[in-house]
């Protein structure tokens, strides 16, 4: 064997004994069944430690300190990243409701209509359940936002559409859960993901602290996951199906005492015939100056108002990946923490509580529990970005994962010691706002490291 024969035969030893093979097969998955409980803020379940599901979901399986979801902490956004591993730019569902920054009118400023809008939605990425259709599973999706729209032509096996008439009473929740498991028993499902609107309703409502939230709106919730372990047992899916608890953002106190002075309302700063498009919304504001009056309106908002906070997009704080989407209008406003932002302020304060803010802030965080065959036990994580949940997800199901801004590393940890390899291969930790292909990217930077030393030994 010449050196270049030896060569050749050691890459592919060594390339075949590091790179890590841990992925399950598509024979040998779980199903997987991710629930969203809409605004389920990440300490909400410490202000009850008597709730029974809570605590199996804590002590039989694996519960993060805290999920963080990416800019802004809005509903169709952060559902989108937990689907697809995406920051918002990359996936391109922007905002919790659908508007053309070329039109001068906000379409619809309704979320529910918004979930029926396909065109808001259809933006080439590749949420789980079209993953998993694409690669021959079954894929449902029960409300959840965004799985019922086509994308690039394709869809989930089947799926629900959340409206503004479907029904909040806990007796339709419990409605959810026997069609979802006959969706897995009956119909052979491997992947559905399910939502909840609760307890987001009552925090936008009464505020996080309000006392609602822990006398009756986590009692409902705890209800519903002990029906749902019931469910799962009853049916013979204890050893089969593994289950995904997570949220889509934290909530925050609006203050409803606040004076007039300290009103954001946008009118006050600016020349309305100066702009084409204005959409403030909660802690979030667009604004699409006409091109000539870009700067000026800048310099108008700049400083226009304590609370409130001006950028040009691309000087966003990088950890937004807020800037790179042609859909974000070139001025973007936030709120500080607890402050709503207005066209013009209507004289009274619609919500108690309101998210959207700044993903690094505590109330923003939401929740994140695994329980099932593949999960540690009695396992705490730290507290995580929600991109990392699809790369869990794909690699539970045995599928193989479209590029996205996630890295399975963060989560393997959660997995079974036995279902680990023993590989001391360890990721270099590449960070891309466009590709999260992180383990391919190590293994080719290990493998040209590997060929570099080959042709120095054969050129010794
Ligand atoms: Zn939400």
């Amino acid at each position: 064997m010449n050196n270049r024969d030896y060569c050749f035969t050691l890459l592919v030893g060594l390339s075949m004994a590091i790179i890590p093979t841990y992925q399950y097969s598509l024979e040998d998955h779980h199903k997987l069944l991710l629930i969203s409980f809409d605004g389920l803020r990440w300490d909400y379940v410490d202000r009850r430690p008597d709730l029974e599901s809570f605590n199996i979901l804590r002590e039989e399986g694996v519960k993060a300190e805290f999920l963080e979801p990416p800019f802004p902490s809005q509903t169709s956004p952060s559902h989108t990243t937990l689907a697809t591993g995406l920051y918002v730019e990359s996936h391109g569902v922007v905002h919790n409701v659908y508007y053309d920054r070329y039109s001068s009118e906000v379409v619809t400023g309704d979320f529910y209509r918004t979930l029926a809008i396909n065109e808001w939605w259809d933006n080439g990425d590749e949420p789980i359940w079209i993953t998993a259709s694409s690669q021959g599973l079954k894929s449902g999706g029960y409300l959840f936002p965004g799985s019922n729209a086509t994308i690039g032509g394709r869809t989930a096996t089947r799926s629900i559409l959340q409206t503004a008439r479907t029904s909040k009473e806990e007796s339709d929740w419990q409605e959810r859960i026997d069609d979802v498991i006959s969706w897995f028993v009956e119909d052979n499902f491997d992947f559905i993901a399910l939502y909840f609107e609760q307890p987001d309703s009552d925090g936008h409502d009464k505020g996080p602290d309000d006392d609602i939230i822990e006398s009756t709106t986590l009692p409902l919730i705890n209800r519903t996951i002990g029906y749902l372990l019931s469910k799962v047992q009853e049916a013979g899916l204890t050893d089969e199906l593994n289950i995904i608890i997570a949220s889509d953002h934290g909530m925050t106190t609006v203050d409803i005492d606040v004076s007039f002075n300290d009103v954001i309302s946008l009118v006050n700063y600016v020349n309305v015939s100066d702009i084409f498009f204005m959409f403030p919304y909660a802690a979030l504001g667009l604004v699409e100056p006409y091109p000539n009056e870009r700067e000026k309106v800048y310099n108008q908002l700049t400083g226009a108002h304590p609370r409130l906070n001006t950028f040009y997009k691309e000087d966003l704080p990088e950890y937004f990946h807020y800037s790179n989407n042609d859909r974000i209008t070139s001025i973007v406003l936030t709120a500080d923490l607890g402050y709503t932002m207005y066209r013009v302020f209507p004289g009274f304060h619609i919500n108690k509580g309101e998210h959207g803010y700044d993903s690094k802030l505590p109330d923003m965080r939401a929740s994140f529990f695994a329980i099932g065959p593949s999960f540690k036990k009695n396992y705490i994580v730290p507290g995580f970005q929600s991109i990392h949940v699809y790369e869990l997800m794909c690699h539970l199901l045995g599928l193989t994962p479209a590029p996205n801004n996630g890295s399975l590393d963060v989560l393997y940890p959660i997995l079974r010691d036995e279902l680990l390899e023993t590989t001391s291969f360890t990721t270099t930790n590449v960070q891309s706002t466009t590709s999260g292909a992180q383990r391919p990217v190590a293994v080719v930077h290990f493998l040209s490291i590997l060929t570099l030393a080959c042709w120095l030994i054969k050129h010794n």
